[in-house]
Order: C-alpha cells, then sequence, then structure tokens
C-alpha cells in the first residue's frame, strides 16, 4: 500500500448558469501575457457543441489518452516510438485554428482616429500577427448555440446516436443545452506525465497536482498530444508548455483555485481525499464500463470532510469526464438533470394531449408528483439528452450508470416537495428516496451541500506538506512498455 494524498474536486452542472467568470478570473492571474493569449486553463463549452479545441473528444482526430493493447495499457498517440516519427510533424496536433486566432479590437482607433466623414470603428486585429483579421471563431464560439448545423450537429458524442435520435434532439421545441466548464483533471493516471520525454511533468505526490517544470520543458509538445482532455497547452513566445496549475500557490496558503473562488452558480467543490498509488495501474486497466465503479471503490478512501468524496463516492452523484480515456480524472460531474425534468413535462403533455403553448401551467399543477415511481423513471428514457448521449461524456456508454444520478437527483427534488410545497406526500416521497438508493438524510445532506454550502464547506482545502512531497515519474524503468507510474524523490529529499 502507498497511500497519498489527491485533490479532487465535483463541478455540479445544473448550477453552471454559463457566465465565464472562471474562464476570466483564471485568464487575468495566469494566462493574459504573450504566447498564452489563445490559452484558457479554464473554459466552458456548450453541450451539444464542438468545444475547445474543436472536437477535443475525438481521439480518432487527436489520438490522446491511453488505449489497451495486449493487456497493457499504452499511450494512444504520444510515447517514445510515436513521438519519435512525428517529431518533425505531428499530424495528430491541434494547431492554432484548432483553438482559433486570438484577437483583440482596436479601441484607441475609436478615441484616437481623426474627423473624418463617417465614424471610425474598432477593427479586430490578431494577437499573434498585430494585423486585421476576420474573426472566425472563438473559445466559446458556440456558446447557447445548441442546435446550429456547425456545432452541437458536430459535437463527437453524438455518434453513437441514430439519426432519428439526433433528430428528435434538434427538433426545435425540444432543443436544451448546458454548459460543461472544464479545467484540467489532475488525473490519477496522466498521460502528459508519462508522455513528456523530457521528465519535465510531474505529479505532485502530497495532493496531486501535476505541474510543468518550465526549466526541463524541452518543447517536444507530447503532452499536447497526450492529453485527452487538451488541457496542456504550448506558448510560442516561450517554446515551453504550460497548463493549469490548480492556483497551487493558493493551495498551498489555505484558499480555493481562483476558477473555484469566483464562481458565480457556486457549482465548485474541492476537498481532499486519499488513494492507493499502488493500484492506479491495474485500475486504469479494467473494462471500459467498469471505470466509473472500480475508481471509487479500490483506490479512494475519504478525507473525512470532503465534500467531494460525498459526492462521488457516498451519495454517488458525480461521475467523471469521458473515463474511457483512462487517465483516471480526479474532476467529478454531477450530470444534469434540468433538461431533463422539462421532458417529463412534455412526456406528460402528450399524454394528456394538451398543447405547447399550455406548458406554463403544468408546473403548477401536480401532473409530476402524483405519478407512479416507475413512470417517474420511465420517463428518464425520454429525455431531451438521450441518456446515450449524457453516458457517451460520462461513463463510457453505460446509460444505467448516468441514469442512477439522475433518480437520485429527481429523488431530492420530491423530497424537498414533500418538506417545503407538501404537494407530494411523506410516503411517496420515501417510496422514491428508497426505490432512488438513498435516505431522508442523505438527500437532507445532499440538498445542504447543494443550494446552502457556505465557502468553508464547499472548499476543504488541505494543509500544505512540501516538505513530504514525492513526485510521480513519467515511467517506473522497470516495465518495458508500460508508462505512467511511481514516483521519485523530491529535490527537498534528495539535499538539492
Ligand atoms: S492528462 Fe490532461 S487533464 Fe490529465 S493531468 Fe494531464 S493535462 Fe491534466
Ligand atoms: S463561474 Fe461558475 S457558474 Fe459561471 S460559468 Fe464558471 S462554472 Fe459556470
Amino acid at each position: 500500500m502507498d497511500i497519498r494524498a489527491q485533490i479532487s474536486m465535483i463541478f455540479h452542472l445544473d448550477k453552471c448558469i454559463g457566465c465565464h467568470t472562471c474562464s476570466i478570473a483564471c485568464k487575468n492571474i495566469w494566462t493574459d501575457r504573450k504566447g498564452a493569449e489563445y490559452m484558457w486553463w479554464n473554459n466552458v463549452e456548450t453541450k451539444p457543441g464542438t468545444g475547445y479545441p474543436t472536437k477535443w473528444e475525438d481521439q480518432e482526430i487527436y489520438k490522446g489518452g491511453w488505449e489497451k493493447k495486449g493487456g497493457q495499457l499504452q499511450l494512444r498517440g504520444a510515447g517514445k516510438r510515436k513521438g519519435l516519427v512525428n517529431i518533425f510533424h505531428n499530424p495528430n496536433m491541434p494547431v492554432i485554428d484548432d483553438y482559433y486566432e486570438p484577437f483583440t479590437y482596436k479601441y484607441l482607433d475609436l478615441i484616437e482616429s481623426p474627423s473624418m466623414d463617417d465614424q471610425p470603428t474598432a477593427r479586430p486585429v490578431s494577437l499573434i500577427t498585430g494585423k486585421p483579421i476576420d474573426i472566425k471563431m472563438g473559445p466559446n464560439w458556440d456558446d447557447d448555440l445548441s442546435g446550429t448545423p456547425d456545432y452541437a450537429r458536430n459535437d463527437p458524442n453524438l455518434k453513437n446516436l441514430s439519426a432519428a435520435e439526433q433528430e428528435a434532439m434538434f427538433h426545435l421545441e425540444k432543443m436544451a443545452f448546458y454548459y460543461l466548464p472544464r479545467i484540467c483533471n489532475h488525473c490519477l493516471n496522466p498521460a502528459c506525465v508519462a508522455s513528456c520525454p523530457s521528465g519535465a511533468i510531474y505529479k505532485r505526490g502530497e495532493d496531486g497536482i501535476v505541474l510543468i517544470n518550465q526549466d526541463v520543458c524541452r518543447a517536444w509538445r507530447m503532452c499536447v498530444t497526450a492529453c485527452p482532455y487538451k488541457k496542456s497547452y504550448y506558448n510560442w513566445n516561450t517554446g515551453k508548455s504550460e497548463k493549469c496549475i490548480l492556483c497551487y500557490p493558493r493551495i498551498e496558503a489555505g484558499f480555493a483555485p481562483a476558477c473555484m473562488h469566483s464562481c458565480v452558480g457556486r457549482i465548485r467543490y474541492l476537498g481532499v481525499t486519499l488513494y492507493d498509488a499502488d493500484q492506479i495501474e491495474s485500475i486504469a486497466n479494467v473494462d471500459e464500463k467498469e471505470l466509473v465503479g472500480t475508481l471509487a471503490d479500490s483506490t479512494i478512501k475519504a478525507a473525512q470532510n470532503s465534500p467531494t468524496y460525498k459526492f462521488a463516492k457516498t451519495w454517488g452523484l458525480a461521475l467523471p469526464l469521458h473515463p474511457e480515456f483512462r487517465t483516471l480524472p480526479m474532476l467529478f460531474y454531477v450530470p444534469p438533470l434540468l433538461p431533463v425534468m422539462a421532458s417529463l413535462k412534455e412526456t406528460r403533455q402528450k399524454e394528456q394531449g394538451q398543447k405547447l403553448h399550455e406548458a406554463a401551467k403544468l408546473w403548477d399543477d401536480n401532473w409530476l408528483y402524483d405519478t407512479s415511481t416507475q413512470e417517474l423513471w420511465g420517463t428518464l428514457d425520454e429525455a431531451r439528452f438521450p441518456l446515450k448521449y449524457l453516458a457517451s461524456l460520462f461513463s463510457a456508454g453505460d446509460e444505467e450508470q448516468v441514469k442512477s444520478r439522475l433518480k437520485k437527483l429527481m429523488a431530492v427534488r420530491m423530497y424537498r416537495r414533500w418538506k417545503t410545497v407538501g404537494d407530494v406526500t411523506e410516503e411517496k416521497s420515501n417510496e422514491v428516496l428508497k426505490d432512488a438508493g438513498l435516505t431522508k438524510d442523505m438527500a437532507e445532506d445532499i440538498y445542504t451541500l447543494t443550494a446552502l454550502a457556505k465557502f468553508d464547506d464547499r472548499f476543504v482545502v488541505p494543509a500544505s506538506h512540501r516538505e513530504q512531497a514525492l513526485e510521480m515519474l513519467e515511467f517506473t524503468g522497470d516495465k518495458k512498455g508500460a508508462t505512467g507510474f511511481g514516483f521519485k524523490e523530491s529535490t527537498a529529499q534528495r539535499g538539492l
């Protein structure tokens, strides 16, 4: 056993309002520099959509993450041999057009232009060349644009949906979207660490934060290819790669990272969990559909007050993004229920033969709360977001994993209706809770941590112990073909 601490995070997607405050907080502190203009260590995408960089989830294009070959895990598109072959041209590397060409506007022209017949305008100029450009895309170009042909319909998660299922999803009156905020997942099995030929990327043993040593980076950019979430970026000005550092100077001082501190929707939670580093390889190697459950059961034990442990393990409400990439992300998402609830209304409307323009009235009726428990769960299969779509994002295609989370979220709503509105009986609330695998106490705790939690409840930042640091190496050296596991002594322990 090799027990270590790992910072883990929860993002509650029903609470995200897509305000981008988190992105701006991060930008202002860390990437408002030459060479980093196009970088958004924190970005917020609209789903369905293609994201940033475009179609980052499609590993047929980018070859990120791990794959199982001959019973062993291998990097899909990076690593020593593949790196050597692609040394002068890496076809899987995102280029600036996949992100966007960063731009600003010539605002000074508005006030400094000489007098003339026409009003001056603030033309957009490239932040790379300084020349005027036609803006074709931005980091959140598809913001709120569910349904447009160029963005939503090119979402890589739609590939398993039939044409009819996709058509139903993009039916004008039924269209829905939600926001997906993303940062580096500070993975347990980070592909970026394993891919770096210079050994510049390391995972801190005392809290699991993944960092790039700028002095050691030699601009191979293997980490950019290897990270399946595309959260490692290349700075064209310094010639080094960079990534989210989880605001480690703030964490060490006991503060939450800036993106979390500033989050308007209070969707973010941070805590510490304990895990057995010896188990990482075997856990990352299990069958695809087992990746969610096994991770939680065999590697992670909670630090007692961690809100993230409660969401992910005690209540089983959160799931990692794309677990099939096998990097074992330490950021978990509570999947969005709101568009699903809207679908329930429509299902009942259909049954009752009511017209759409009468929809608003239905919220005042008891239509949802007098339905049988099985009927209630059954409506999840007709959700605006097909379970297949959400499962592609959060559970490697296992619809039951997503459904069980949504059931729990619905059950907590029923419980609160009983307590506060009174249109659900206690008996009914108990029945739904039991069926979803929750108790009344759990429902109360979920409601409290979701809706009422104060700052200190949401962020339980561990004390910093840099003197005890052990850093994860890119590979162990004695396992031919295997990469990504093992730790080295810290510089302090080596007396450097
Ligand atoms: S693989 Fe990507 S998401 Fe995971 S730690 Fe590395 S940069 Fe972050
Ligand atoms: S600040 Fe919070 S609510 Fe606003 S976009 Fe970011 S994660 Fe969502």
